[in-house]
């Protein structure tokens, strides 16, 4: 969505599909870091943005048995208004940002169109088949031409596939099992929060919704069918232990069909692009939930994208060297991600799940409290990651005050 509202202000004709009705995704994430906030205002989008419902974030902390909480992140000590991360549903994100494209001549979002396979003419990609979902008006197929397709659809792009591209993947020690808990009335005006609770083998994060909490229990891969050989009661119990506040509700999850397990992936294609394809976001690196950072690292692929292959595009001559110059230019950033979120698996998760420490290891923390020059980095790293991307000039927009 946000490669296809920029390229439209550089006056690309630019056609998004989506294969759902809407972006109503439960359990999608909510982390939107700075580096997206600051490119939301130099588009001119800040005054709309900011009156979506959304929380603040100003730190992370992990917690310390006996000790509290430490501080890993503390966003308040950045220069403000980029001094902290908005905690937003992803759904009134991507509205938001379909509403903005809108308004662009040359964009078109098509929802229910599920791309399907890639059109090829001799080597080179020449656009995509789609299939819509019509629902009882019955679908209807097509092929839709391009000079550049970009696969935008995610950690199971199809269109990955179809392009004869696989990813390497990376270990991960754990999955994720979402589901909700209640979130009473007189809880509402709490800031969000998401400190991870540990235990023995398990963790769990809470993100705030508006009258619910968005869970996340953190169990060992493979641990699912183990969960659902235990059965609701003692997951409840699990729930009830390791969120002892929020024991007084677990009786909400009605069934083990309430949790959704998201098998968590961590992998990256060696080559983004064929001629004429161009793989970005998920679709060309999924990322770990450690940090929040997958919708954040596709907006700053997105942008890259935009600055590189809009001049092209409208010269109507993209080479294969144009699209292997956003690769170049998004390697190191991702390399560099999933590189510290390997290290986190390895240093937390992995002694976690196997039952050796109760929480991240005491030197790590040790480190993180008291090295001037790591407590003054990290906030940075985790709010704008490496190579943060800027607007475009042809994208830049000053504060339009209808913006909603
Ligand atoms: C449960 C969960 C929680 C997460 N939490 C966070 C978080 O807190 N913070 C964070 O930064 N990241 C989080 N992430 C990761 C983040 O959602 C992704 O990294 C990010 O959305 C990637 O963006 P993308 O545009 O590349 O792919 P996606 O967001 O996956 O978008 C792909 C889109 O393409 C559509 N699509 C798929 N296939 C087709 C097709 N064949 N034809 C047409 N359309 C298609 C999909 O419906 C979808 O709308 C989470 C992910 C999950 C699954």
């Amino acid at each position: 969505m946000m490669l296809g509202l920029l390229l439209a202000r550089a006056g690309v004709d630019v056609t998004v599909l989506e294969k759902h009705g809407d972006f109503l995704r439960d359990f999608r994430g909510d982390t939107v870091h700075a580096s997206t906030i600051r490119l939301i205002d130099e588009l001119g989008l800040g005054d709309g943005f900011r009156r979506l419902p959304q929380s603040r974030l100003n730190n992370v902390a992990f917690p310390i048995p006996g000790a509290g909480l430490v501080t890993v992140g503390d966003f308040a000590s950045l220069k403000p208004p980029y001094n902290y991360i908005a905690m937003m549903p992803q759904w009134d994100f991507l509205d938001f940002l379909a509403t903005q494209a809108a308004r662009e001549p040359s964009f078109t979002l098509l929802m229910e169109h599920e791309a399907t396979e890639l059109a090829f003419d001799g080597g080179r990609v020449t656009g995509v088949r789609y299939r819509t979902r019509g629902g009882t008006r019955g679908g209807t197929e097509g092929t839709l031409h391009a000079d550049l397709v970009v696969a935008t659809d995610g950690r199971h792009s199809v269109l990955r596939r179809a392009a004869g591209l696989r990813p390497k993947d990376y270990p991960v020690p754990f999955d994720t099992w979402w589901f909700k808990l209640p979130r009473h009335a007189s809880e509402k005006g709490a800031v969000a929060g998401i400190v991870p609770a540990f235990r023995d083998r398990e963790a769990m994060i809470a993100l705030f919704r508006d009258d619910y909490y968005q869970m996340g229990y953190l169990a060992p891969k493979g641990d699912n069918a183990r969960i659902r050989a235990e059965g609701v009661e003692r997951f409840r119990e699990h729930v009830a232990a390791l969120r002892p506040d929020l024991a007084d509700r677990v009786d909400s999850i009605s069934s083990l069909d309430d949790l959704h397990w998201l098998d968590v992936r961590l992998d990256r294609l060696r080559r983004w692009y064929v001629d004429g394809l161009l793989c970005i976001g998920d679709a060309a690196h999924a990322m770990s939930p450690v940090g929040g950072v997958g919708i954040n690292l596709a907006i700053q692929d997105a942008v890259a994208a935009a600055s590189l292959l809009a001049p092209p595009l409208l010269r109507r001559n993209v080479r294969v060297q144009d699209l292997a110059a956003v690769q170049r230019r998004r390697r190191m950033p991702t390399v560099v991600v999933q590189t510290v979120q390997r290290i986190m698996h390895r240093a937390v998760f992995v002694p976690l799940f196997a039952g050796k420490t109760p929480g991240p290891p005491p030197a790590l923390l040790f480190v993180v409290r008291h090295a001037p020059v790591v407590r003054r980095i990290l906030p940075r790293l985790i709010a704008f990651g490496p190579r943060p991307e800027h607007a475009p000039g042809f994208a830049r927009r000053l504060q339009a005050r209808d913006a909603t």
